[in-house]
């Protein structure tokens, strides 16, 4: 059984604040594997390689990597390997057609009712599956004119209820700033909702200020904030309070997982990740399969064993701890539900897995 560890295996010091953490992120392989207790050039097939997509980890999240373990789940997430550089069929660099939702720099129109905001082209912490590695982030860096364009499409577009900031990390600006953008958008009569898509307090978890929690929840917007948490052993005992503050302010809060081989694809650590959301205050919301991004597709999970595994769950926990398993299509109105499966579904089809 997967043990999770929730506390640091590092002796604590007097927190920084996210700024000063943020700009004390690791950047290089060498220094992620020292200050995890791990060998270079000792880790198998685990290989690591330089990518185009450069490390980055902040510290608070590395602090909570199991030392001397090359498959600590954590560290999988963000370990640039070897068998990035395979080119998969069917792995491409925009595997949700992003390109053609792009509707304007900095806008990306998908859904309807729903348009998301592309405020930053970076994250403090480079997820090796994220779908958006390749990104032109470049191409969707707005000026301060460029923003007032982009608001006057949400201004144009009266169907548009709720709009979602995200990036990169929306929350790598400051608050000063975001407060200003949330009253603009809160400006714009037809929209009723603001939603945050962020792990920025998953892994640096001082970026949950009074600040933050002021521009959350000042306008007459509700406000949903969706995290991106993987494993319980990412929710510490700092992760947690801040989560609790979010929750304690009224703020609707969500998360969503990608299912990914080596880091939580097995019912126990799917059964404490919901568990440990729901007691930090986050229900599960989605468990994403893998989006078919080039480079990760050693973190695929065949369908059929993620409908098991789902089954499973159910069979588990109360309904309100199972997230919905979906897919994401590119082109579809909405994401795509995937049924669960009963564990004697595979028995008596004999189907494998
Ligand atoms: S935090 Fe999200 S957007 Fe940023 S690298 Fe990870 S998956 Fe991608």
């Amino acid at each position: 059984m997967p043990s999770i560890k929730l506390h640091s295996p590092i002796p604590l010091l007097a927190p920084r604040d996210w700024q000063s953490e943020l700009s004390q992120i690791i950047r290089s392989v060498d220094e992620l594997l020292e200050f995890t207790g791990n060998k270079p050039g000792s880790l198998d097939e685990l290989d690591t390689i330089d990518s185009d997509f450069p490390l980055r980890v902040p510290r608070p999240y590395a602090s909570r990597i199991q030392r001397g373990d090359p498959y600590d789940p954590l560290l999988r997430q963000v370990l640039p390997i070897a068998l990035e550089n395979l080119s998969v069929p069917g792995y491409v660099s925009d595997p949700l057609d992003e390109a053609n939702s792009n509707t304007m720099p900095g806008v990306i129109h998908k859904y309807h009712g729903r348009v998301l905001l592309i405020l930053a082209g970076s994250c403090a912490i480079n997820c090796r599956y994220c779908f958006r590695r390749s990104f032109p982030y470049q191409a969707n860096q707005n000026s301060s004119a460029e923003w007032d364009l982009a608001l006057d499409y949400i201004r144009q577009h009266n169907d548009i209820s709720e709009v979602i900031l995200s990036g990169g990390e929306p929350l790598i600006h400051s608050d000063d700033r975001l407060r200003q953008l949330v009253s603009s958008i809160a400006d714009i009569a037809h929209v009723k909702r603001l939603r945050v898509h962020t792990r920025l307090p998953i892994v640096i978890p001082q970026r949950v200020t009074s600040g933050m929690l002021d521009w959350l929840t000042c306008s007459r917007l509700q406000t949903i904030v969706v995290l991106h948490t993987n494993h319980a052993a990412e929710i510490d005992d700092e992760v947690f309070a801040a989560l609790h503050r979010i929750k304690s302010c009224g703020v609707t809060l969500l998360n969503q997982s990608v299912l990914l081989k080596g880091v939580n694809d097995d019912l126990e650590t799917l059964k404490q990740l919901s568990e440990r959301l729901f007691e930090a205050g986050a229900m599960p919301y989605y468990l994403h399969l893998l989006d078919k991004i080039e480079g990760a597709a050693h973190f695929d999970v065949a369908t059929p064993r993620a409908q098991q595994l789902v089954g499973q769950l159910c069979a588990t926990l109360p309904g309100y701890l199972v997230p919905k398993l979906v897919r994401e299509c590119a082109g579809e109105p909405a994401k795509t539900p995937i049924l669960a499966l009963p564990d004697n579904y595979f028995h008596s089809t004999k189907e494998g897995l």
